[in-house]
């Protein structure tokens, strides 16, 4: 018998790597901004157009790259953000995976433009299907831009599968707005078919949630907050009255990062008990912070599930701070804008 056992090219394995990482356009929207936030930006631009099938550009004003670095940033499990596996308990980072752009180029029309702010020049380079097709210096302000043309250009199969523009832009807003929730020190702006969508300031918490949700807001939310050895939890939930039918704004950050739990959200839910109308549904946007090396977040490729050591504890602390911050809100309403 010969040997039939080969190792796949480089431009098939990061193929396979993006079905994983890059389901829509939306998937490449979160990774964008992500690295611009771990970039230390204050100012991002997101910029879309056809609901991101023809184009998705992120513009920020942080670090930017070198050279050499903006050449090996498409390169498959290259990161600046961590060396080594104990690392991964010790994120401060959104990424770590290195992926993100290997997937994207090898899937996508894509155009890097990158400066450091010590550099006199900047670089540009461009990629298609994980092909580098030029590399030049350009004249370009401090920070990245980063295009993605033509997504799933090379995959029809893919292309065929998305949904309609309005359904594809609902999950591009949501993935902005999941991601600027949580930083509201940095400024966002977000632009679709050459109009504005979004211009959100810097603020705190509550601002950039009503900036986002709109005036009527700021008068549903009750604040929540407790800090203990486990957990530190902070942000708001609604007014039980306004409870709604459908299950519309219900978010949970953990270490700054959105996440999805049934668990947890059944936690929040318990402490409305005896609060709502039958079939309604609370809004809440929860932030947690807890011991990095207490969660996993290497569980999945997207990071929207991480994997805590003690689940039962925060449910528990989750529940107790929220009937006692509904509690007192129904004895003596304060809302302080300022926080
Ligand atoms: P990860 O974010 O998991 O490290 P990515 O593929 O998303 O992997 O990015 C690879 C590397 O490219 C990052 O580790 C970072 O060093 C660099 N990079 C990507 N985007 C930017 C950006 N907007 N500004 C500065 N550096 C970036
Ligand atoms: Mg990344």
């Amino acid at each position: 018998m010969s040997d039939i056992i080969q190792l796949l090219p480089d431009h098939v394995a990061n193929q396979i790597a993006a079905g994983e990482v890059v389901q829509r356009p939306a998937s490449v929207v979160k990774e964008l901004l992500e690295n611009a936030i771990d970039a230390k930006a204050t100012h991002i631009k997101l910029i879309a157009k056809e609901a991101g099938k023809t184009l998705i550009q992120v513009i920020d004003d942080g670090v930017g790259m070198s050279v050499t670095d903006a050449r090996l940033s498409f390169e498959r499990h290259a990161t600046s953000k961590i060396k080594s596996a104990e690392d991964l308990f010790q994120l401060n980072t959104k990424g770590f995976r290195g992926e993100a752009l290997a997937s994207i180029a090898a899937i996508a029309h894509v155009e890097l433009k990158t400066k450091q702010e010590e550099d006199e020049v900047g670089t540009e380079i461009k990629i298609e299907g994980s092909e580098v097709t030029s590399q030049e210096v350009c004249v370009t302000p401090k920070g990245t831009s980063i295009c993605v043309k033509n997504l799933f250009y090379n995959i029809p199969a893919r292309r065929n599968f998305l949904k309609s523009n309005a359904v594809e832009l609902r999950h591009i807003i949501d993935e902005f707005h999941r991601v600027a929730m949580v930083h509201p020190d940095i400024k966002f702006d977000m632009y679709h078919n050459g109009s504005e969508v979004f211009s959100l300031p810097v603020g705190n918490y509550r601002q950039r949630i009503v900036h986002i949700f709109g005036g009527k807001t700021n008068e549903k939310l009750v604040p929540v907050d407790e800090e203990t050895d486990l957990v530190s939890i902070t942000g708001f939930v609604c007014k039980p009255e306004f409870a709604k039918r459908t299950r519309g704004e219900q978010f949970f950050f953990v270490n700054n990062r959105f996440i999805k739990s049934a668990y947890l959200n059944h936690g929040v839910n318990s402490a409305f008990e005896g609060l709502l109308k039958e079939k309604t549904h609370p809004s809440y946007f929860i932030y947690l912070t807890v011991d990095p090396t207490s969660i996993d977040i290497n569980i999945h490729p997207t990071k929207t599930e991480i994997k805590f050591d003690d689940e039962h504890a925060l449910y528990a602390m989750l529940r107790s701070t929220i009937k006692h911050s509904l509690g007192q809100f129904n004895v003596a309403p304060v809302l302080d804008f300022n926080r």
